[in-house]
């Protein structure tokens, strides 16, 4: 197939749309980029990656490192993780308290906030054990999965999500009461700003989500991150709960599993095939790249390639 090809197309396309949405400003340093960027990169087993745009124009994954944190939570804890988080779609804004309080502190799934931070706070805990820092190991996984030590965390990001950071507060607050924390709040919450702080391009994050288009092992480096088993896992909750409240609608005009984040970025896996990514600064009323989800819905209707 002519990935190129299609790549152009999609470019074309999706002009109109570019500068529609909004951007996340309730973090004000997200509030600064340019509204109109687009890029998208494919990377397939072989190492081949196909790129448009800006797609090797550095962004703030924001949420998108939540597949790499639950990813390590769940290779550490297995099934036993489920106790603290689920694995149902919440049907909730990501950030919402309600459905938080009324489940007793038990996040829907790790893909929201309220899910992510309990993991953050597992890793924590699973890396002290170990004599080794959580933030540190996260960081690490996500350079040994794309298979490059120049990744980073952005410290203005971080350092803005902080002083802005009052509803994440709420949430951790709330799930330490109901006992479902076991550090301090202050530790977790900047675990998990730190992670969401991470800068990584659409060739990195297409190249890094590989290992889950291949049962857990990345294809080309051979090595095995998580048990096929797990991958699936994985997969399944992107396809369920990987965009908030709008998971439903993605899966439907997508149909792959995929990972939104508010910095415009949406990575997405074809299993046996490649993994995608996409970034496009604008998002839509739920809170998802706007240009970003249209051009994977563009991808897989113009490829065929989708999982159904
Ligand atoms: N750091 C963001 C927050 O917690 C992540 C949200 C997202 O990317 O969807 O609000």
């Amino acid at each position: 197939m002519d990935f190129s090809a299609v790549l152009n197309n999609i470019h074309k396309q999706i002009q109109p749309l570019l500068g529609q949405g909004k951007v996340a400003d309730y973090i004000p340093a997200l509030a600064e980029v340019d509204k109109k960027q687009f890029g998208m990169a494919i990377t397939l087993n072989t190492g081949e990656c196909y790129g448009i745009g800006d797609y090797q124009h550095p962004f703030s994954v924001q949420s998108i490192s939540k597949v790499f944190s639950f990813t390590l939570a769940l290779r550490a804890y297995r099934q036993a993780l489920y106790t603290r988080v689920g694995r149902e779609p919440s049907g909730d804004p990501f950030n919402s308290l309600v459905q938080l309080e009324y489940e007793q502190g038990i996040p829907r799934n790790p893909f929201i906030n309220a899910g992510a931070i309990v993991v953050c706070d597992s890793l924590i805990s699973h890396f002290r054990d170990h004599k080794y820092n959580a933030q540190k190991e996260t960081l690490h996984f996500i350079r040994e999965c794309s298979n490059d030590d120049t990744i980073n965390f952005d410290n203005n990001v971080f350092t803005s999500e902080m002083q802005h950071g009052y509803l994440n507060i709420a949430l951790a607050n709330l799930m330490k009461s109901f006992g479902n924390l076991n550090n301090d709040v202050d530790e977790v919450i900047t675990t998990y700003f730190q992670q969401c702080s991470v800068v990584m391009n659409c060739q990195q994050l297409s190249r890094a989500m590989l290992y889950l288009a291949y049962h857990g092992r990345d294809p080309i480096t051979g090595r095995e991150f998580i048990s096929g088993s797990q991958a699936k896992r994985i997969n399944s909750l992107m396809l369920t709960c990987g965009h908030y409240d709008a998971s439903g609608d993605f899966a439907f005009s997508v149909g792959i599993p995929g990972k939104s984040g508010v910095g415009g970025g949406i990575v997405a896996v074809i299993p046996g095939k490649m993994a995608i990514a996409v970034y496009s600064p604008a998002l839509n009323k739920n809170g998802n790249s706007l240009a970003g989800t249209k051009a994977l819905e563009l991808f897989t209707t113009m490829t065929g390639l989708s999982i159904f």
